[in-house]
Order: structure tokens, then C-alpha cells, then sequence
């Protein structure tokens, strides 16, 4: 149930006016990023600037059920053209983290092998190649056609958006399941509630379904606020998934915090009544309570401007020193942080992406910043490389290094710092 009128299919934008998951009009601003661009409109280079819409990224605050809402919803259609292509970017920590998965939930809730685990938005395959190897029955379902690769891995996959009918579809082909995964689903989906009601039809008496989303109390504590774009709907902390699930007699049974896009939540849930709650739960109920307060809403929006000004004044400093910056990596949060700094082609002179991208021979959204192969950084390199991937730094320098950059870093958030 989204109280609001549907974005999709109407070339344009809504404003939320109730909350997207309880309906509730009690919704407070609790932040303005400004105006940003759509993070998949890239323009070639070359091209001459033409009429580019941005969308207001306000962030609301919902006093009913806690949860914290982009304030417009923007139609898919305009947020992924059709060009668009999405590869999951499996990288290693993704990896780890899917391996770390497997291995607790093993340990926690292990489940017989003739039992089936599904994945909601499966991508490649990556997460089910665990279970997979465990020797379960793994079955995903995937709308993209990164559902090819799994096929090539030996992954059961239906190529579709996951609703009533895929899951029907899925209950059809494997019977139902023991185990439901979603990692980063329930902040794009702009009907999360029917979607937890598909999953229920899916869940097997017994069932336990586990969702990771990225967790608010992180966003918050490590100022991610270059996460903030128009695919993310939905910023969830426990207390809000909690109300997600509740409403269609779901109990979260252990919640885990995990290192993945900055800062995640891992949350497993039950059937109401099934089984015992982990102390993780209140835990993590009672943190959110003591930390995520107006108060600290606007201290995070204080924060936030003093980090973006003291970024415009760090690069002010290079570039009068007539000190040259480029960009590392071009993911959807460098477009936020791009455009929320103001930044263009005199304070960076491009954004480099690894080969193959499909992101060079284009401007960065709303900037005349060309994307260019990361080939530039060592055969022109410039004193400074700032890091849009900052939230994985530590992962990165090394890497850079090894591969013969001598320059130095800018890691922009939260506070921007040099690494020398
Ligand atoms: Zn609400």
C-alpha cells in the first residue's frame, strides 16, 4: 500500500505527501540536499548542454512508524533509460559480505539441503552460489539480464520483476521456500509493502526471510549523505523495517550490522510467533531510539554543511596552487556529491573509470566533467585523486598504489582529509 499516486508510467515525479509505508501525514523535513540531476543521465562528450530537469532531494522523516522518505518519487523510466545498463559490481566486499551471510545464517538457522533458498533481485547469481555449494536448492529471481550469468553459473533464475506472479512462478518450478533473501531491494521498490506480501506467499510454514538494506543509523553517524538520490526511496533503520514487516505478520527474530555501501542492516524475520527474538533486536530498537532524534536530524544537516564547505575550500586551496584533482570512480553517489558541492571541470578536471565502463566518453550528470579511462591517473597523473568510493578508502589506496599512483588522496566524507 503507497498512499501516494504512482510515479511510474507518468514520464514526471510525485510528491510524497503520506508516509510510503503506514500513510501517516505526520512527515517532517529533516534534510535539503538542493536540486540534483538523474544519476543515469549522462551526456556524450562534446555534446552542447541542453534543458537537463532536476529533481528536489529532500528528505522527510515519518513520526508515525520512524521512517525516512525521499520526498518525490521519480518515474523509473527517467531514473533508468533504457541505455542504462546495471552490473551489479560484485566486488570483493560484496563478496565477503555474501559469504559472511551464508555463514551465520548456516550457524544461526541452518536448514535441511532438500530445503530451497530464493533470492529476491538475484543479479548474478553471486549470493545463491554459496548455497549452491552447501549443496541446497537455490532458486533466483532476477529482472535484468544479469539473470544470463547465473544461468551460466548453474543457478535456477526467472527472468522477471519479483511480485505475486514470479513467486507463483517460483512455488510452481521448486515448491516453496525455506529461506527468502533480499539484499538492497526494499529502498528502490516503490511498493514495498505488496512486495513483503509476495514473499509471505513464497515463505514456507517455518520460513525465515533475510533482508539487508542500507541502515540509516550509518548514513547518519558517517554522514553518507552522497547516497541520498532519487533510486533510493526509502532509508530504513530497524524500528521502520520493523513496522514494514509487522503489518503483514512478520517478526524480526536478529538484526546484525554489516560493512556493506558504508553501512548496512542485516534483518532476519519470521512468522509472528515462530520462533524466539535475539537480544540483537532490542538492542538495536533501543540505539535507534537514544540516536536517532530530531536533535541529532539537525546536527546531521549541520554536519553535512560544514563538510561541503570545507570540501569547496580544501579544493580551493589545491586549485589556487595550481594543483590538479581528478575523480576516482563515477558510482551514482559521485553524482550527489558532485552536484551538492558544486563541483565542475575547473575544480575536477575529470572522473576516471576502469575500462570498459560504460560510464567514459560521458559528463558526469548536471556537469561539463568528462568520465575518462583510468588509464589518465598513471600516464598524467595529477596531485590529487579524490575518492568517490570513499566509504571503501582503505580497500582503494593500496590498490592505487600498487598500480603506481604517487599522488595524493582526497577522501571526502565525512570530514574531508588528505592521505599523503
Ligand atoms: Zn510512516
Amino acid at each position: 500500500m503507497n498512499p501516494n499516486p504512482t510515479a511510474a508510467g507518468t514520464g514526471g515525479s510525485v510528491r510524497v505527501n503520506r508516509c510510503q509505508l503506514c500513510g501517516s501525514p505526520r512527515l517532517k523535513s529533516i534534510l535539503f540536499l538542493g536540486y540534483l540531476p538523474p544519476v543515469n543521465t549522462m551526456e556524450p562528450i562534446g555534446t552542447r548542454p541542453k534543458v537537463e530537469l532536476f529533481y528536489p532531494a529532500e528528505l522527510l522523516h515519518c513520526g508515525e512508524c520512524e521512517l525516512v522518505q525521499l520526498g518525490l518519487i521519480v518515474d523509473p523510466a527517467i531514473l533508468f533509460p533504457p541505455h542504462y545498463a546495471y552490473t551489479s559490481g560484485t566486488t570483493r566486499i560484496l563478496r565477503d559480505n555474501f559469504a559472511e551471510l551464508h555463514a551465520e545464517s548456516s550457524s544461526l538457522f541452518p536448514f535441511p539441503k532438500e530445503g530451497l533458498i530464493v533470492d529476491i533481485g538475484s543479479n548474478d547469481g553471486t549470493l545463491l552460489a554459496n548455497w549452491k555449494g552447501s549443496g541446497h536448492r537455490v532458486c533466483g529471481i532476477e529482472p535484468t539480464n544479469a539473470h544470463k550469468l547465473a544461468l551460466e553459473k548453474g543457478i535456477p533464475t526467472i527472468n522477471a520483476f519479483f511480485g505475486p506472479e514470479s513467486a507463483a512462478e517460483a512455488i510452481r518450478w521448486h515448491g516453496r521456500a525455506s529461506r527468502v533473501t533480499a539484499t538492497n531491494v526494499f529502498a528502490h521498490i516503490e511498493d514495498v509493502d505488496s512486495v513483503v506480501g509476495s514473499i509471505l506467499d513464497l515463505l514456507d510454514e517455518g520460513g525465515i526471510f533475510i533482508s539487508e538494506s542500507h541502515y540509516l543509523l550509518s548514513l547518519v553517524q558517517t554522514l553518507q549523505y552522497d547516497t541520498i538520490y532519487h533510486e533510493h526511496l526509502r532509508y530504513y533503520s530497524v524500528t521502520s523495517l520493523r513496522h514494514l514487516l509487522e503489518r503483514r505478520g512478520l517478526q524480526i527474530i536478529h538484526v546484525k550490522r554489516i560493512p556493506t555501501h558504508g553501512g548496512s542492516i542485516r534483518v532476519y524475520a519470521a512468522r509472528k510467533a515462530e520462533r524466539q527474538a535475539e537480544p540483537s533486536v532490542e538492542a538495536a530498537l533501543a540505539q535507534e531510539k537514544r540516536l536517532l532524534t530530531p536533535p541529532a536530524f539537525a546536527e546531521f544537516r549541520q554536519r553535512i554543511s560544514r563538510s561541503k564547505l570545507s570540501l569547496a575550500a580544501l579544493l580551493s586551496t589545491i586549485r589556487a596552487g595550481n594543483e590538479r584533482v581528478y575523480g576516482i570512480g563515477a558510482p551514482s553517489r559521485a553524482s550527489t556529491l558532485v552536484n551538492h558541492v558544486a563541483l565542475d571541470e575547473t575544480a575536477v578536471e575529470c572522473v576516471l573509470e576502469i575500462k570498459g565502463s560504460y560510464k567514459i566518453g560521458k559528463y558526469m550528470p548536471g556537469t561539463r566533467i568528462p568520465v575518462v579511462d583510468e588509464e589518465k591517473l598513471f600516464s598524467d597523473p595529477p596531485e590529487y585523486a579524490l575518492l568517490f568510493s570513499w566509504h571503501i578508502a582503505e580497500e582503494l589506496i593500496p590498490k592505487f598504489r600498487e598500480k603506481g599512483y604517487r599522488g595524493k588522496f582526497i577522501v571526502p566524507l565525512p570530514q574531508p582529509r588528505v592521505v599523503e
